[in-house]
């Protein structure tokens, strides 16, 4: 058995691991896709100390980073199921796709999360060449251009507000009749000068020259006529899903999905943590998301020096 097993290999994971190995106790990752998101991801300049790299390159660094510690990488591994141990101390159980079954001291669940799609033509094919999903990534990226954001909730609001600080003019697409984000977030955007804002509109396809993004096309629900708005960037924000759905009801959580964790990154299950994009920790980061798995394995080994 492993003291610390570690389901999930983006940056959150690599992270525990390397601060696991480095306590000399038995160590295991267990991941889909080691690197998670960062393998999706074009441009990262907001990796502080690095000025610009590129998510496959930070993906490489990263395993050879892991592969300096003796720690077993498990990859294309699947975990369907965690079964805690009975008694504190004891073993808790990881269930892979593949019928396997692993067992540790502690686990830490790094599984990350996933950007809900519009599933609409040229979105795919446009990705990181107009069609977008992180603001805090991407969004410098369009300064004095023109974008959408796909979304009126809270977090397509908030991206609104602060896109229209950088970018020429941005146009908010809702598919309701009206914006559901805080009264507070919806006072600050319709006070700025270079927003419009577009309800009952259903976005039905990422227009492009083959190149870039030139535009997004829209049903308006009530006339059921489509229109098109020229611009470079759609920013899509219907929603980022955990990948915790594998742990519901053992592992607490919140509306959203996101695991609960306390301070030290425990979740409700002595011995089990968890970090990253999986957590309900705000702000999904590749530097937040490592500071999380640095914390989860100290807060791991603390454990096991206790049990
Ligand atoms: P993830 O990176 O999501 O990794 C999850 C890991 O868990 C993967 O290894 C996956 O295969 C595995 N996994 C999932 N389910 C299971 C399962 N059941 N069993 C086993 N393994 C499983 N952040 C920035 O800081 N800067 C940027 O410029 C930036 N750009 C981005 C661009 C794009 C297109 C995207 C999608 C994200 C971007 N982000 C950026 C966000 C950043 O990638 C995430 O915050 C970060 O990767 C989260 O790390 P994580 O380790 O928590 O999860």
């Amino acid at each position: 058995p492993f003291d610390v097993l570690i389901v999930g290999g983006g940056p959150a994971g690599a992270a525990a691991a390397i601060y696991a190995a480095r306590k000399g106790i038995r160590t295991g990752v267990a991941a889909e896709r080691f690197g998670g998101q960062v393998l999706d991801t074009m441009g990262i300049e907001n990796f502080v100390s690095v000025q610009e790299t590129e998510g496959p390159k930070l993906v490489r660094q990263l395993e050879e980073h892991v592969k300096q510690y003796d720690v077993d990488i498990m990859s294309l591994q699947r975990a369907s199921a965690l079964i805690p141990a009975e008694e504190a101390g004891g073993l808790h159980e990881i269930r892979l796709d593949n019928g396997a079954t692993l067992r540790s001291k502690t686990i830490i669940l790094s599984t990350g999360a996933r950007w809900r799609e519009l599933n609409v033509p040229g979105e795919t094919e446009y990705r990181n060449k107009g069609v977008a999903y992180c603001p805090h990534c991407d969004g410098p990226l369009y300064k004095g251009k023109r974008v959408a954001v796909v979304g009126g909730g809270n977090s397509g609001i908030e991206a609104a507000i602060d896109l229209a600080g950088i970018v020429k003019h941005v146009t908010v697409i809702e598919f309701a009749d009206s914006l559901k984000a805080d009264d507070v977030l919806q006072r600050k955007l319709h006070s700025l000068p270079n927003v419009d804002v577009i309800t009952s509109a259903q976005t039905t396809q990422v227009v492009g020259d083959k190149q870039k993004v030139t535009g997004i096309e829209y049903k308006d629900r009530n006339s059921d006529e489509l229109h098109t708005v020229e611009l470079e960037g759609i920013f899509v924000q219907i929603g980022l899903l955990p990948n915790s759905e594998w742990v519901k009801g053992t592992v607490t959580t919140s509306k959203y999905g996101e695991i609960e964790i306390d301070a030290k990154g425990q979740t409700n299950i002595p011995g089990v943590f968890a970090a990253g994009d999986v957590t309900n920790v705000p702000y999904k980061q590749i530097i937040i998301a490592m500071g999380e798995g640095s914390r989860s394995s100290l807060s791991a080994f603390d454990y096991l020096i206790r049990h």
